[in-house]
This record gives structure tokens, C-alpha cells and sequence, in this order.
């Protein structure tokens, strides 16, 4: 018989790769089961950005206090900012079938890797290092310092591509999110989901 845990989906890439965008298009779509978690953040939000639906937005003290109850599946200094996931909730929508998406950076995707060996690993790849910049300058949400930051991790980030299960290349957003929706099909057939 199928075991019914959901699946764990962590997919990373650099920033303005369109992760984000791939990530809630594949929730849109309809993939039944298929939920988005929800990071803390000490980062302040962007305009149009909710609490609780973008990120759980939190001060620096309190993120400290949940790294020391243990509350996070994995978590990281990013851009000066500390990012994490919530593992309760992660962890209860996966005992109740449901298959759920961590959009989360290479730091934190080792950390899930060492501590969910099922777990389903997805690098996003930009169609070129000219594409990616021009997407955070059209973005328009980080001063230069930070643009140049991006940049600069960004050329790290895709030498770390080879230790995720998959590389799917954002040229087109539909066939992106097509390629990632296969991948997830194919993964609920494993033989050792039997
Ligand atoms: P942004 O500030 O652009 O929303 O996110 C910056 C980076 O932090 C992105 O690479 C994003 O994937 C990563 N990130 C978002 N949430 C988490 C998280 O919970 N854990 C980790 N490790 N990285 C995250």
C-alpha cells in the first residue's frame, strides 16, 4: 500500500530567479495537496507583503528565542536577515498527506537534506547571469548595495546546483512549472512510497 505522508519539495535558486512566482504558480495550478510553507523572516516587508502570507514577519530577539526552543526545521543568515522554517507546521501538513513546498536558500535546503532524507531537492537555474540581473533591476526592491550582494551570491549559489536532485532552467515560467509539476508526479510513484 501507498504510504499517505505528503511529499517535501525544497526548491532554491537565486534571488530573482523566480522562484517565488514558480512556487505559488504550482499552488495555483491545482497539484491536489500541494501547499506553500510559510518562513519567519527578521527582513521588513516589502510593500504589498502580509504577515502570515508572505512570511511571519519577526524581530530579531524573537527569531533568537525560536532558534533556541528549536522551533525551526532548518534556518540561516541570508542578506543579513535570519530566514526559517517553521517545522511544526511543516511537519503536521506532511503527516496529514498534504505535499508541501519549502522555498528556502542552499544554506537551509543542507540543513533540511541532513535532517529529511525524503525530501525532494530542486535547484532553479536562470537562463543566463545577464537575465538574472536584469529581472533584480526590474524587480526594483533592493537598493544597488544589495543588487551587487544578489549578484554576487547568486554566482556562488549555482556552483551549489550539483547537490540537488534536480535542475529545472526558468527561461519560460509555463514550462518551468510544467517540468516541476512532472517531477512531482513521477516522485508519487517511487517504489519506496510502496
Ligand atoms: P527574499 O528576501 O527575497 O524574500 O528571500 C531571500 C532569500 O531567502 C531567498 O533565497 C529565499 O529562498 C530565502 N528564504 C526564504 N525563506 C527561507 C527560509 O525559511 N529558510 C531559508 N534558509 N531561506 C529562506
Amino acid at each position: 500500500m501507498v504510504n499517505n505522508k505528503g511529499l517535501l519539495i525544497v526548491i532554491s535558486g537565486p534571488s530573482a530567479v523566480g522562484k517565488g512566482t514558480i512556487c505559488k504558480e504550482l499552488v495555483k495550478r491545482g497539484i491536489d495537496n500541494l501547499e506553500l510553507s510559510v518562513s519567519a523572516t527578521t527582513r521588513r516587508p516589502r510593500q504589498g507583503e502580509i504577515d502570515g502570507i508572505n512570511y511571519y514577519f519577526k524581530e530579531k530577539e524573537v527569531f533568537e528565542k525560536m532558534i533556541e526552543r528549536e522551533d525551526f526545521l532548518e534556518f540561516a543568515r541570508v542578506y543579513d536577515n535570519y530566514y526559517g522554517t517553521p517545522k511544526k507546521n511543516v511537519m503536521d501538513k506532511i503527516s496529514n498527506g498534504k505535499d508541501v513546498i519549502l522555498e528556502i536558500d542552499i544554506q537551509g535546503a543542507k540543513q533540511v537534506k541532513r535532517n529529511y532524507e525524503d525530501g525532494i531537492f530542486i535547484f532553479i537555474m536562470p537562463p543566463s547571469f545577464k537575465e538574472l540581473k536584469s529581472r533584480i533591476v526590474k524587480r526594483g526592491t533592493e537598493t544597488q548595495k544589495d543588487m551587487d550582494k544578489r549578484m554576487t551570491c547568486a554566482f556562488e549559489e549555482v556552483q551549489q546546483a550539483k547537490y540537488y536532485d534536480y535542475i529545472v532552467v526558468n527561461d519560460d515560467l509555463n514550462s518551468a512549472v510544467e517540468k516541476i509539476y512532472c517531477i512531482i508526479k513521477a516522485e508519487k510513484c517511487r517504489l519506496s512510497r510502496y
